[in-house]
């Protein structure tokens, strides 16, 4: 994975969960329904998979529901409160939310959602949060914890207090954070939205932490799996691969996080040493020890993809869910990029085992690609 820089699309497979997720379609291919013992053998082991995923969140098992991925947890969440409260209730969000946030939001809510102010680094502000909870009494408030496209970390921890404090139901999309910073305070969070492929685990496989149990959410209807909150054959292979893979870098993340953050900055130095003083989004605020989204000197970022590309790094040019034709991208625009900023915004993000060499590879190649 030497010139691999787009650790926020999409991660390949860890060893290990890909070890776990072939062991099960072979052994564990039955259908966990099934009223025989292999069918009860794939049912124990989605309970223990399930359990230990609890224990990597710090949340009680029972509250989380196997999905889809991120995009059908956000979607599902949405829908289900927007639908529950009625007409008059208002959702507070952030502009700086992934699509699979904000699309179902725009389609179920419309104008009654109120959007956070942000600080010019890409950080949401905490003081007005308190202030729109105040003035609206919302039916959720949902904030996402790690930027996907500039890397900002967000007050969620702080927000997750704020709507324990007044009793409003409080979702984080954690796509970003899990698997890459420590899973502290996620249990506290009423809905935590993850998935596996951001960490090392198969595609088309994620969880949504509930609020209760119990409680009925909009998913898929249909049969009674998941303890008749979600329908659909469950895919205990899948599941197998993406908790294997948290567990695989649950131990980690410290070591990896001190490591890579130097080796960020030095990058940034290279980066500018290379290129001249180019604008690094989300500077000065705390971002991902992944992720460095940055402004070109000159040209347009599908050229510097293309380039660099044939020089062997795969990096982006954003978030592949939120580039738009015309290259503009909401939460850039929230930040005060102009669009032709934006038609030269480029997006590295690194792995967990990253090089230094790699790191430094790269910076010589945008020097080089350049020219
Ligand atoms: N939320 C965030 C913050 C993301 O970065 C992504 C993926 N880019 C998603 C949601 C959607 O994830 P998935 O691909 O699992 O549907």
């Amino acid at each position: 994975m030497k010139g691999y820089f787009d650790y926020n699309a999409t991660t390949p497979l860890l060893p290990a969960a890909r070890e776990a997720w072939l062991k099960a379609s072979d052994a564990f291919w039955y259908n966990a329904s099934g009223l025989y013992r292999e069918g009860g053998a794939v049912h124990r082991h989605l309970d223990h998979a399930r359990e230990r995923l609890g224990d990597l969140l710090g949340a009680d098992p029972e509250r989380i529901v196997f999905t889809g991925g991120a995009t059908e947890s956000n979607n599902a969440v949405v829908r289900s409160i927007a639908r529950r409260n009625g007409a008059s209730s208002v959702v507070l969000s952030s502009p700086l939310e992934h699509p699979s946030l904000r699309e179902p939001l725009r389609r179920e809510l419309g104008a009654r959602v109120v959007e956070l102010t942000t600080t010019e680094a890409g950080v949401c502000d905490v003081g007005d949060l308190e202030k729109k909870i105040a003035a609206h009494h919302p039916a959720l408030v949902t904030l996402m914890a790690a930027n996907n496209e500039c890397g900002t970390l967000q007050p969620w921890k702080e927000a997750a207090r704020l709507c324990k404090d007044q009793g409003i139901p409080f979702h984080v999309d954690a796509a970003q954070w899990v698997g890459k910073l420590p899973s502290e305070g996620l249990g506290e969070c009423d809905y935590v939205t993850g998935s596996g492929h951001k960490f090392g685990g198969p595609k088309g496989i994620g969880f949504l932490v509930l609020r209760e149990e119990s409680e009925p959410l909009d998913f898929l209807f249909g049969g009674p799996q998941e303890n008749g909150r979600r329908a659909g054959t469950e895919n205990y292979p899948a599941i197998e691969g993406m908790v294997t893979a948290l567990e695989t870098l649950a131990p980690r993340l410290e070591e990896v996080r001190s490591r890579q953050s130097v080796l960020r900055a030095k990058f940034i130095g290279q980066l500018r040493a290379a290129l001249g003083s180019v604008r690094v989004i989300g500077e000065g605020a705390d971002c991902l020890w992944n992720t460095v989204m940055f402004v070109a000197p000159q040209g347009d970022n599908r050229k510097w993809c293309a380039r660099l590309s044939q020089a062997g790094f795969q990096v982006s040019t954003g978030s592949a869910c939120s580039a738009i034709k015309d290259g503009s991208s909401v939460v850039l625009a929230a930040l005060g990029a102009s669009l032709e900023e934006m038609r030269r915004v480029i997006r590295i993000s690194a792995g967990w085992d990253t090089t230094e060499e790699d790191w430094e590879g790269l910076a010589g190649a945008l020097g080089n690609v350049k020219n």
